[in-house]
């Protein structure tokens, strides 16, 4: 099992590299981790429930501020230079690659009346990218909390996460909804956090894997199908019809005790046979997060794991958003004795997560490379996701 959570830039280091860079010292320096989410999948832009949990695998930030509107970004993780840009120039859309996710979260905070007269920040990450862990929420978190942070902003972690998904909607340009943002933000050490996205409000749920003998794998399949970004569109669009066949603003409002009579009324009323998939899985996962949560609270974990496995055959025969390499670790994982799995995130490749007795994990673990191996795909990697914090000012 690979762990590269450890491998992060101590803030000392991250302290040396940004002051050789920038010529000047930073004023602090900050993280923010990366999530997965336990269950509550594709519902959040339906005001749903979702419930992740933080990673120990961080974005981290060494910041200092500036008076001349400069917007100096350098990422530690990827070729090229410092990106320099103005901050009274930000403009949604303008390109910037990587750097667009730091400089939207300054366009946003400017957007919302916040005096920010530069800065110059230095980024270093530990999240994989695009495995569906949300490396873009972290770097986005990381740089809005220290920017509140050093111009005395004194924004909640709940609005420094509306503020950051903002960011990717509306300066990057990707549709995500608040999940992501706000498990970064919000998550504390040991804990999974019950959100609910119509109002955010939240509750820290105990989810201490090590002391009940259990471990949560992350399994990152290392591929993305290029079929994601227009069907994550496309189910939203989906989800809209369905709320608005069954006179409903969203899909949350419909309650899982009536969704057999929904989904008669949306077949009698001509919806398209994909509308009644949608409206069922997201109706149902929200359903699956108040069982986890009650499994939770009631000690049992153990039985959390078909839940989980559920919730995979949802997304991948209703929902339709998995892919081969996913449905593999979901097989050979349970197959090998976990007590469930399901793919986490966007899906079409990304990360599954597999609930697993800890004397089990190794086992399972080499049982799911081995079917990858079998199967001619490249090898997983493979990490315990342990609950951890949100992001915080390291010093
Ligand atoms: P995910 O959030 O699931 O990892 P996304 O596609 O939403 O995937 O975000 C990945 C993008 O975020 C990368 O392509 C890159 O632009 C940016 N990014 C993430 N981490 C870093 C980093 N350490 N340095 C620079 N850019 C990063
Ligand atoms: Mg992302």
């Amino acid at each position: 099992m690979t762990d590269h959570a450890e491998q992060h830039a101590s803030p000392t280091e991250l302290t040396a590299s940004f002051t050789e860079l920038y010529g000047t010292a930073p004023e602090g320096v900050w993280a923010a981790p990366g999530r997965v989410n336990l269950i509550g999948e594709y519902t959040d832009f339906n005001d749903g429930f979702v419930m992740p949990l933080a990673l120990p695998h961080t974005a981290r930030a060494a910041v200092a501020r500036r008076t001349d509107g400069e917007l100096r970004l350098h990422s530690t993780d990827v070729p090229g230079g410092v990106v320099q840009l103005r901050v009274d120039e930000l403009a949604p859309h303008a390109g910037h690659g990587w750097a667009a996710y730091p400089a939207g979260v300054v366009w946003a905070l400017r957007e919302a009346g916040h005096e920010i007269t530069g800065a110059d920040i230095q980024l270093s990450s530990t999240v994989p990218t695009g495995a569906g862990l949300s490396s873009s929420a972290a770097l986005e978190v990381v740089t809005g909390l220290a920017l509140s942070d050093l111009f005395g902003l004194g924004l909640t972690a709940a609005e420094l996460a509306v503020l950051a998904q903002r960011a990717e909607n509306a300066f990057v340009g990707v549709p995500c909804g608040v999940m992501d943002q706000m498990a970064s933000a919000c998550c504390t050490d040991g804990h999974a956090l019950h959100l609910d996205t119509r109002d955010l409000t939240q509750r820290q749920v105990p989810f201490d894997l090590a002391a009940q003998g259990l471990r949560l794998l992350v399994v990152d399949t290392r591929v993305k199908h290029a079929l994601g970004d227009g069907a994550y569109a496309e189910r939203r669009a989906g989800c809209e019809e369905g709320a608005r066949l069954l006179g409903i603003r969203t899909l949350r409002e419909l309650p899982y005790a009536e969704l057999g009579t929904a989904l008669d009324t949306l077949a009698a009323s001509g919806a398209d046979e994909s509308v009644v998939r949608y409206v069922r899985h997201v109706v149902g996962d929200n359903q699956r997060v108040e069982q986890v949560i009650g499994l939770l609270d009631a000690g049992q974990v153990r039985a959390a794991g078909p839940v989980l496995t559920a919730g995979h055959v949802s997304l991948r025969d209703d929902l339709r958003v998995s892919c081969a390499e996913l449905d593999l670790v979901v097989e050979a994982a349970n197959a090998a004795g976990a007590l469930g799995a399901r793919m986490t995130g966007g899906g079409f490749g990304g990360s599954a997560i597999v609930l697993v007795e800890e004397s089990q994990a190794d086992t399972v673990a080499k049982s799911v490379q081995e079917a990858f191996a079998a199967a001619g795909y490249a090898a997983p990697g493979v990490f315990p996701a342990v609950p951890s914090a949100g992001a915080r000012r390291l010093v």
